[in-house]
């Protein structure tokens, strides 16, 4: 898409510093890392969130993001990872190109998990929401 950062990333319009890159999808390191080896994973379609994405396509990104695992692996050799994507507004998601984020962790960095995104379950019990599903 025409105004698309990141599409201007696959277009090489704009720099970035890539670590790893296939048929269907690019990584490179985030210009303001979050920890050292910040990456994001991107398809080279245009895709707002994983919703406009058919399962080839999910299955193609999933590749590339433990491919760029690997390859962080390899060079950094970090103690954990985070790895997800902050999906529409409500989620964070501010570059509307689907885009996962892989945060490489070290013992004592000070960052937290997965949990501490957020801490507001909201009034239902689990069974009532359950129900929902039923
Ligand atoms: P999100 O909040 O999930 O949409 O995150 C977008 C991410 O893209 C942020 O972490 C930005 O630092 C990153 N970002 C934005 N522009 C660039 C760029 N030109 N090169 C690398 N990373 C970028
Ligand atoms: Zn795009």
């Amino acid at each position: 898409m025409k105004d698309c950062i990141f599409c201007k990333i696959i277009n090489k319009e704009i720099p970035n510093h890539t670590i790893y890159e296939d048929n269907h999808s690019l990584a490179f390191l985030d210009i303001f890392p979050h920890a050292k080896g910040h990456a994001v994973v991107i398809p080279k379609i245009h895709a707002e969130t994983i919703f406009d994405l058919n399962e080839e396509l999910f299955k193609e990104l999933s590749v590339a993001i433990k491919k760029t695992m690997n390859r962080i692996e390899e060079v950094l050799h970090p103690d954990g990872y985070n790895v997800g994507w902050n999906h529409e507004k409500a989620g964070g998601q501010v570059v509307p190109h689907v885009h996962v984020h892989i945060m490489p962790r070290w013992e004592g960095d000070g960052g937290g998990s997965q949990h501490s995104v957020i801490k507001n379950p909201g009034s239902m019990t689990v069974d009532e929401v359950a129900k929902l599903f039923s």
